[in-house]
């Protein structure tokens, strides 16, 4: 392990911004996260956005609205990549230098020509500069490129805390470019100056950028700095072990708060993608921290698998505080574009929320649910509910009416009027429970009928009785 790793722990997550927060980012970042959030560390975060482009400052809001979503909160300013253009520019100079890198004033035809001839000789397609070990007398006054000198003998060897020692030949490695003719860093010196300059210990990224981490180690060993501890995790597939793409579903971070599921069990679901914690499936963000480790990420890419995600998330709602909940479904609700609750709605539905919330495994599913508490009279039924309603049971729901005018209202006492009241029908309680329930909430499938009654209270409860004996 590398002596980063005895300093306090920085890491960050550095998206470039092209498009929105990808499931995989999210995850990347949560993993950089938690690292640190356990560790008393620092999480940084840093906007790639180099790439003019291709960098959007939508795609930048995006990312932040997602990470604001997942509730992963970064240290201090957010940092643009773009911004340190100068300093990128500096350090190419330093190498220069130091003898770390050099001025190439090939253009792209003699690079073109090189690469024909060696193909044409059966050679190595390396791009070799002439201009490596070049006298600076010799210099014409034309465009140049800095390259860096790389070591074109042995091997640069990454320990990776994921995927362990990998070692990468020299000689199949080109003197990248670290600052273009124009001035502008390439992304490879960018990265490195950044992480170093921002103080970075520990880099958690996808294992896309495990052969970047070969060239980069070379600017870091070139500048006398200092390595950073590296952990390349697997990508993510889709359910069926293939590279995750549009056809396995949502791919973007904020599309799963527009479909309702709870950050809090996003966080955890996420987290189980690709780590584990022993057979701990269901666990809360302060857990997590405490228990998240590079040596419990697997080699093996994890697979996305909308069941878990559905059952983890039913038990983040069932445990989740009412304001918090109250505050999620608000944010779904914006998220999902559909329209806010009226005060009257949210009341009720908070009231009710403790015979809802150990139900439902996303918020539309707890809205279905709810229904009795959000629609207002008449209320309406599906086809099913309408079924309950005949002559007969019209009749009961009218002689039942009274017997409620008089009740104390607390569970206890309509239990009992409804028990007693069905005995003296001779019919069981299921029999008088299904009108009521079309009544109460136009649907077959409620809670239990003295919740609904509980939370929209007697005068409501009895107008919808009133409204179904006489439709
Ligand atoms: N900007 C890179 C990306 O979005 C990440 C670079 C890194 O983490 O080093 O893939």
């Amino acid at each position: 392990m590398s002596a980063a790793s005895d300093k306090p722990v920085v890491t960050r997550f550095a998206p470039s911004p092209t498009g929105y927060l990808h499931i995989g980012g999210g995850r990347t970042a949560l993993f950089n996260w938690l690292y640190a959030r356990g560790r008393q560390g620092t999480f940084l975060l840093r906007i790639e956005d180099t790439d003019r482009e291709r960098s959007t400052p939508e795609a930048t809001d995006a990312i932040l609205r997602g990470l604001t979503w997942l509730g992963l909160d970064w240290d201090g300013e957010v940092v643009s990549q773009f911004a340190r253009k100068d300093r990128h520019a500096e350090v190419a100079r330093e190498m220069l230098e130091r003898g770390a890198a050099y001025k190439c004033f090939s253009t792209q035809e003699e690079i073109e020509g090189f690469r024909e001839a060696a193909r044409a000789e059966g050679r190595s397609t390396l791009f070799r500069s002439p201009w490596r070990d070049a006298d600076p007398a010799s210099h014409p006054d034309a465009p140049f490129v800095i390259r860096m000198k790389a070591p074109r003998s042995g091997e640069t060897v990454i320990e990776d805390e994921v995927q362990g020692t990998v070692r990468f030949q020299n000689e199949t490695l080109d003197d990248m470019v670290v600052l273009r003719s124009d001035g502008t860093p390439t992304y490879m010196l960018a990265v490195v100056v950044d992480d170093h300059d921002m103080g970075v210990t520990h880099v958690i990224r996808g294992d896309d950028h495990l052969n970047n981490a070969a060239r980069q180690t070379m600017v870091y060993e070139a500048m006398g700095w200092e390595v950073p501890v590296w952990a390349h995790i697997p990508l993510i597939h889709g359910p069926d072990g293939k590279k995750l793409s549009k056809r396995h579903g949502a791919l973007g971070v904020e599309e799963y708060q527009a479909m309702g599921y709870p950050a809090a069990g996003m966080r955890n679901y996420l987290a189980r993608l690709g780590w584990s914690h022993g057979d701990d499936e269901f666990f809360t963000s302060e857990q997590a921290m405490g228990w998240f480790d590079l040596d419990g990420i697997g080699r093996s890419p994890a697979r996305l698998d909308f069941k878990k995600l559905e059952s983890v998330c039913g038990q983040h709602i069932a445990v989740m505080e009412d304001a918090e909940l109250m505050r999620e479904i608000a944010a779904y609700l914006a998220a999902a574009r559909k329209p806010a609750l009226t005060d009257l709605q949210a009341e009720r539905l908070e009231k009710g929320l403790y015979a809802l919330k150990d139900r439902a495994k996303t918020f539309p599913e707890l809205l279905e649910k709810a229904r009795f508490a959000l629609e207002s009279r008449p209320i309406s039924a599906d086809d099913a509910a309408a079924k309950s309603l005949d002559p007969v049971s019209r009749g009961i729901l009218r002689e039942l009416t009274p017997m409620l005018q008089a009740a104390s209202w607390s569970k206890q006492d309509l239990e009992a009027i409804l028990t007693a009241f069905a005995g003296e029908k001779g019919m069981g309680f299921g029999k008088l429970a299904a009108p009521l329930r079309t009544a109460l909430a136009g649907r077959t499938v409620t809670p239990s009928v003295y919740d609904m009654m509980l939370v929209i209270g007697r005068d409501e409860t009895i107008a919808r009785l009133e409204d179904a004996a006489a439709a």
